[in-house]
């Protein structure tokens, strides 16, 4: 039976050392920390997220500049509200919720973002620092299960690592940080062949695919540690993770539960990639 990873615990104690260091900050340097969130329509979800980031910047000591823009928001309004954060010395990060309406292109909006405040990483100049290994900024999600991983104590150099799902948000970042740390890494995707065979070869095994239950636990192989970042609604209202965990956790050494696991991870990073910022932005690092 597998040790349970516990998201909220490791979150937790992320978010105490970014307090802890955020207050050091304001009192030896006089230096505060603040983060831009920017929503723009009325998505349900959206709003639950971006609550969310407000609660913990409060946790951790930031000031929180929340800007709620109607739905109808045009692409230059959005813009021109960027070019202002990008420019006002309160903000070290900005974030822009996605998704934002269909009028409005999300790429152009991102390329707008100072890379020097994209603290979700998502900017091109960002991503290309993750490829060569030289980032300030990990994308949130990927970087929780990195710390994750590194809660159990397992060594990733020289294991063979499968990640499932290819999106620029999380399976493509999440295999290079992988592959920084010297594992062995296999990316599938919606065209892989033989899929249960290639997890079945995986000491480390991520899915990111956004199918409920899709990871089956014939899939994973003796010992393996499995980190589990889908979020699925199911229609009894229940979230669900990409992996089956009643079958999976029979197999796993070690795995996340969904919710409670890879999910409460990602705003503690995106406290950390903030604070970054604002130290970068003081010439302190
Ligand atoms: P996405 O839809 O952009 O990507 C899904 C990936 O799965 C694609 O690359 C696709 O090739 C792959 N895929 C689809 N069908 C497949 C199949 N049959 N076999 C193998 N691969 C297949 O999704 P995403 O944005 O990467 O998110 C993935 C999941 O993670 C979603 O459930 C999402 O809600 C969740 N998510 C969680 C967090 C978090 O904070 N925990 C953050 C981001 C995303």
């Amino acid at each position: 039976m597998a040790q349970i990873i516990n998201g909220k615990e490791v979150s937790a104690s992320v978010k105490a050392a970014v307090a802890a260091e955020t207050a050091q900050l304001r009192e030896e340097k006089g230096l505060k920390v603040g983060l831009a969130v920017v929503i723009v329509g009325d998505n349900p979800a959206s709003r639950v997220y971006v609550n969310n980031k407000k609660k913990a910047c409060e946790e951790v000591g930031f000031q929180s500049f929340e800007y709620a823009l109607d739905e109808n928001t045009t692409e230059e309004q959005l813009r021109d509200l960027v070019d202002v954060l990008n420019r006002d010395s309160r903000v070290n990060g900005i974030l822009v919720q996605l998704p934002l309406p269909k009028h409005i292109n999300e790429t152009a909006i991102i390329n707008a973002i100072s890379p020097e405040k994209d603290v979700d990483a998502f900017h091109p100049s960002n991503v290309g620092k993750i490829m060569i290994g030289e980032y300030s900024f990990l994308p949130c999600t990927p970087a929780g299960v990195m710390e994750l991983i590194a809660s159990t104590g397992v060594e990733i150099a020289g294991k063979s690592c499968v990640v499932i799902g290819r999106s620029n948000i999380v399976g493509k970042p999440m295999a290079m940080l992988l592959l920084h740390k010297s594992g062995t890494v296999t990316i599938c995707h919606s065209k892989t062949q033989n899929l249960k065979e290639i997890c079945l070869g995986a000491d480390i095994l991520v899915a990111a695919v956004g199918k409920p239950n899709f990871v089956t636990g014939d899939m994973v192989k003796e010992g393996a540690v499995v980190l589990d970042v889908g979020i699925n609604r199911l229609e009894n209202g229940k979230l669900c993770g990409d992996v089956e965990f009643e079958s999976a956790e029979k197999k796993a050494s070690y795995i996340t539960p969904v919710p409670g696991g890879v999910g409460p991870m990602t705003i503690s990073m995106l406290m950390k990639n903030t604070l970054t910022a604002a130290k970068q932005q003081a010439g302190l690092i």
